[in-house]
């Protein structure tokens, strides 16, 4: 195992005291330490995974780390979602989802054309949501090969 960059660091580098927010400057400094951590992937997988709400884990702050989650559970939602859609029921999909929904409708088979028809996207949108799911599959991936959902 690589040693983490953070080893001899101050810990209040990437923790603050108790309810004191992270600084500029402290944020700055931590991800400059991370950025040349040779087990940062690892790291950040783990935090993201373990939903850790405090301090810099991987180069990320909480909030950084909260999208993350966010987008990995909007895949799963996406597929609930699409199963729906599939079954007729016509469920609502809120635009953060569509990404999710459009991925997983075109998993099952269904066409652009179709998808447009469905959930009433221009072709450009059911493009647009095609590369952002496309994002969400590479971080999930990132995840599993780091920290497998297994592991949790
Ligand atoms: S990536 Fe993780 S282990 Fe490495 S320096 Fe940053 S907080 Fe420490």
């Amino acid at each position: 195992m690589s040693a983490p960059a953070c080893r001899n660091a101050d810990p209040a580098l990437f923790f603050p005291a108790y309810g004191v927010p992270l600084s500029d400057l402290q944020i700055r400094a931590a991800k400059e330490l991370c950025a040349a951590c040779p087990v940062r992937q690892e790291c950040l997988a783990i935090a993201v995974r373990s939903d850790e709400s405090d301090g810099i884990w991987g180069g990320t702050t909480p909030i950084e780390r909260r999208r993350m989650r966010v987008q990995l559970a909007r895949m799963d939602q996406g597929a609930e979602l699409a199963r729906a859609v599939v079954s007729g029921e016509g469920p609502q999909v809120l635009q953060g989802l569509r990404p999710a929904v459009v991925h997983h409708l075109f998993a099952m088979g269904w066409n652009a054309e179709r998808i447009g028809a469905a959930l009433q996207l221009a072709p450009g949108e059911i493009q647009a949501a095609r590369a952002m799911a496309a994002r969400s599959l590479a971080f999930l991936a990132f995840m599993e090969r780091h920290c497998p959902k297994s592991w949790s």
